[in-house]
């Protein structure tokens, strides 16, 4: 199968190999998830390790639609000013396909939607309280939107009880007007800072940004300094890839050694789980470091 990355970067550096696997348990996490008409974030972002979390048979479900109000530009997910409304049952045919899948952790994460009154909080609400009915004993980690920093809307998640919170600054303070589309650097903070209070130490808060948009290494380490202070501990660090030529154009491939040098400075910061390497996403392996160390 030829990987369609090397179409828009035909000299990915030899530390990147993107693993393609095909077989039974990719077949049918793929059939669970069209049975069930859900979306996953893996395929609307075009993820580089698909076919190796489909394999494993772990997938990142994402609610609210396949269409975001916002349009940020390293990102392939589709837009649309007025996505469909949100679908009533989404919940439990999430849940009921988690369970089909046997799996213990569940990756939520969703469009961005403005649109909703309470940017589809309550939707997230409602999918994590129908895994814990389907799934006993289920970990849940919801990689949220910013919610336009809403507070009500934050409650709402936090107050259904997923194990983990994460929401993704993306990039450094300086780019994140001309990569995140309607976002703001110290909103994006605020969001982690509250969910942080919120979840009283019940709840892990993580984070996410990715190098090669035209940062600098400065900056980065000034980013992940900043994250911590909101009292996250979890953190994800990967290559920006662009999914396709109409997004923005990488700066930069990050070595593997800058990435490990990233992640020594994070757990120096105090972070308890770090990954940071060139096909780190915010959902990759997220069972793993989630249990790397987190005992909850
Ligand atoms: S908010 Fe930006 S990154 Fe998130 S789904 Fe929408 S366009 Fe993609």
């Amino acid at each position: 199968m030829k990987n369609p990355i090397q179409k828009v970067r035909p000299k990915l550096p030899p530390w990147i190999r993107v693993k393609v696997s095909a077989g039974s348990s990719r077949e049918e996490v793929e059939s669970l998830i069209g049975r069930y008409k859900l979306n996953t974030v893996c395929r609307s972002a075009r993820c580089p390790n698909l076919c190796e979390c489909w394999h494993k048979r772990t997938a990142t479900f994402m609610i609210l639609g396949s269409e975001c109000t916002r349009n940020c530009t390293f990102c392939a997910v589709n837009h649309s000013e007025k996505p469909a409304p949100p679908k009533r049952d989404e919940p439990a045919k999430l849940a009921k396909a988690a369970r089909k899948m046997n799996l213990g952790y569940v990756v939520v994460t969703s469009v961005t939607r403005d649109d909703l009154p309470d940017g589809g909080a309550s939707q997230f609400a409602d999918t994590i309280r129908r895994l814990r009915k389907e799934i006993p004993g289920v970990k849940v980690e919801v990689l949220t939107p910013d919610f336009r920093g809403n507070t009500a809307s934050l409650e709402k998640v936090i107050d259904a009880g997923p194990d983990v919170f994460n929401h993704n600054l993306e990039t450094v303070e300086r780019l994140t007007k001309e990569i995140r589309s309607g976002a703001n650097f110290s909103r994006s903070l605020k969001v982690l800072e509250k969910a942080y209070t919120l979840g009283k130490g019940r709840v892990a808060i993580k984070s996410g940004i990715m190098a090669g948009l035209g940062e600098t290494d400065s900056e980065i380490e000034e980013t992940i300094r900043e994250i911590r202070r909101t009292g996250a501990e979890m953190l994800t660090v990967g290559q920006y890839l662009p999914p396709s030529v109409k997004h923005r154009p990488l700066n930069r491939y990050v070595t593997p050694a800058t990435f490990e040098k990233w992640r020594r400075f994070a757990e120096k910061l105090g972070f308890k789980n770090v990954a940071s390497g060139p096909l780190v996403r915010s959902s990759y392996h997220a069972e793993n470091l989630f249990r790397k160390g987190t005992a909850r």
